[in-house]
């Protein structure tokens, strides 16, 4: 047979875990933080508990402390955490700490790793990542933070940053500065970590955005700070990955991320839509249950069909993930298509609950003005599109079909 759809058991057995713990814990845990319990409080427990079942930074590997996951059962289990805004973090996946980790853990040093990633990955620190400037976001070949070297013991630091997320929650910070302004754009860049908080590099303010404020805002990193960087010196052995290398570790770091994202949006997408059918086959109006109309059974299909179609993308990448094949293209149309399809479900499930669905005693609201900022970051969606484009009229120049770069080595 051509095509396996089955799931390996011992991945059906974390995401069933997974699925337990996310609705035995986690959604009772945001009602106890609604009615204003210590954040701090709910989410120690949380965290504490999780560890001791083995719940704990999914796709890092078990000699780090990790539960060791492959792409497939990892994307499996962030497509439950999802589905409660305390998920990822009660399991110590939260972005932007998860992509991050990883790049500790893949271009660190040694040292590095003891110093920095293990406190990340014991869940006793936070890590936020600085790259976007006012100067340049889509394009970051346009970052203009310099790091010059200051002997050979330290790099010092000087520009601005801004949207970098979590950052004040944050006890260490990625920072990407311009080494070498001589060199081909795309390695111009380094990467530093920098120890927080820290005189050089001063939070001037958590910039307001559309997104709703709430109590796990800023330690889930809905606080996105504009950052002044001011002779800001860095000891040379905080350089990660080598002068040079900052730009394309980023795009690395950024392809996880852009995956965790539209995971998350199923999961979000998902308890969206079982919200919307549970309102519209408890509610009645002019004489009739709303699930007996026929507009309403299509809006309904409509977001079945895309969460469906969302899944089955997810699905494919985590198998070229496993198989080590090229999945840029796939991870590009997934990532727009995915922020588009939850902001539609999420929408529509607005829609159906009425004015239930704009108050604030559903998550509809919070989640809606959360997911705006989906089609921005880890690249607009224009960016994409443009590479994605680009790649079907290569495909096509050079093959005589555009099938490869559109899902055609499925069948
Ligand atoms: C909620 C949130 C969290 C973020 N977190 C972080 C973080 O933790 N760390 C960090 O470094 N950055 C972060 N960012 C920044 C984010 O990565 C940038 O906003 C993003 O890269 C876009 O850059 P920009 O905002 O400067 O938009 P610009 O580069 O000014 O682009 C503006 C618009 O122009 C259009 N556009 C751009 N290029 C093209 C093109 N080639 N073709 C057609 N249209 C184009 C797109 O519509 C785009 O949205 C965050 C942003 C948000 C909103």
């Amino acid at each position: 047979m051509a095509i396996d759809f089955e799931i390996p058991d011992e991945a059906k057995e974390v995401r069933a875990r997974v699925r337990k713990w996310v609705h035995d814990e986690c959604i009772p845990a945001e009602k106890r933080i609604k009615d204003k319990e210590s954040y701090k409080t709910v989410l120690a427990e949380l965290r504490t508990k999780a560890r001791a079942q083995g719940l704990w930074c999914p796709f890092i590997p078990k000699e780090y402390g990790g539960m060791g996951l492959g792409p497939l059962a990892n994307a499996l289990v962030q497509m439950e955490l999802g589905e409660s805004y305390v998920g990822a973090l009660s399991m110590n996946s939260q972005g932007p700490d998860d992509a991050t980790m990883l790049t500790i853990l893949t271009h660190g040093t040694e040292d590095q790793k003891e110093r920095f990633l293990k406190p990340l990955l014991n869940g006793e620190k936070r890590v936020c990542y600085s790259m976007t400037e006012k100067a340049a976001g889509a394009d970051a070949t346009g970052m203009q933070t310099r790091a010059v070297k200051d002997g050979n013991e330290n790099y010092v630091l000087n520009g601005e940053k801004w949207f970098s997320s979590a950052a004040s929650a944050a006890d260490l910070a990625l920072v990407m500065a311009m080494t070498d302004p001589e060199a081909p754009r795309h390695q111009r860049y380094s990467t530093f970590i920098v120890e927080l908080p820290n005189p050089g590099y001063r939070i001037k303010r958590d910039i307001p955005t559309m997104a709703l404020e709430g109590p796990l805002s800023h330690i889930m990193g809905g606080g996105h700070a504009e950052i002044e960087i001011k002779d800001l010196k860095v000891p040379a052995e905080n350089l990660l990955g080598g002068e040079g290398n900052g730009f394309n570790m980023g795009q690395h770091r950024l392809a996880y991320g852009r995956l965790r994202h539209g995971m998350h949006n199923i999961a979000m997408a998902q308890r969206a839509l079982d919200m919307a059918a549970g309102r519209v086959t408890s509610r009645e109006t002019f004489g009739k249950p709303l699930h007996e109309r026929q507009a309403v059974q299509f809006m309904l299909a409509e977001c079945a069909t895309q969460l469906y179609i969302g899944r089955l993308m997810l699905m494919h990448i985590a198998y070229k993930a496993e198989k080590g094949l090229d999945l840029r293209q796939e991870n590009s149309m997934a990532k727009v298509y995915l922020a588009h399809m939850v902001h539609h479900v999420v929408d529509t499930a607005i829609q159906l609950h009425g004015a239930l669905g704009y108050s604030q005693d559903t998550p509809l609201a919070r989640w809606y003005t959360q997911i705006r900022s989906q089609r921005l970051v880890d690249g607009p969606d224009e960016v994409h599109r443009w590479t994605v484009g680009r790649n079907v009229i290569k495909a096509f120049q050079q093959h005589g079909t555009t099938a490869s770069m559109a899902g055609g080595d499925l069948v």
